[in-house]
């Protein structure tokens, strides 16, 4: 099932998300999450972006081009915890699919340690470091009620208020469907 993406404004993605009760059955969700982020030719998910909020999150950047240590780098997040995030703060321009058509630099460490459970409640601790590192820190923010406008100075996001304002109403084109808050 492809879910519509929530749009900047829902107040869904300003919640500090909720952990899943153990060995809850996520097999479901975590497959249409996927089909969802491929849909929208995304590398992360976070389970807030379909309304739901919940500690979960996909990643795949392994389609990414030019970033030959990406492959394979197809993973479930449940109930993930950040332990650590570490290194030199880099910059890397990001987009989101719940603020679609917008690009700007982010700066974060380079290296985190996360304990997650996957699909399949096994749990995992595990460090991820570069661009790995920055899909994760992009979602785990969505989980935390965080998105990544919230790093701008203060005149990039007064230049920016119009769209945001706009994507909130839906005025945005995008080649996924999706849910704006404010849509009359
Ligand atoms: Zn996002």
């Amino acid at each position: 099932m492809i879910y519509p993406i929530v749009m900047y404004g829902d107040p869904v993605l300003r919640q500090k998300a909720k952990d899943i009760a153990p060995d809850t059955d996520v097999a479901t969700l975590v497959e249409d999450m996927f089909e969802t982020m491929y849909v929208a030719n995304g590398v992360g998910l976070a389970a807030p972006q379909i309304g739901k909020s919940m500690r979960l999150f996909v990643v795949d950047g392994s389609a990414i081009e030019d970033q030959p240590d990406m492959e394979g780098f197809k993973k479930v997040f449940v109930n993930p915890q950040m332990i650590e995030e570490l290194g030199t703060p880099w910059e890397y321009e990001e987009g989101c699919l719940s603020i679609p058509n917008i690009r700007e630099k982010v700066s974060r460490k380079e290296r985190l340690i996360i304990k997650y459970f996957d699909e399949n409640w096994n749990v995992h601790e595990d460090t991820f470091d570069g661009l790995k590192a920055r899909i994760i820190q992009h979602e785990y923010d969505h989980i935390e009620g965080k998105m990544f406008v919230d790093y701008l100075t203060p005149l990039k996001k007064r230049l920016l208020k119009g769209k945001l304002s706009d994507i909130s109403k839906g005025k945005v084109d995008t080649e996924y469907r999706i849910l704006a808050p404010l849509k009359k």
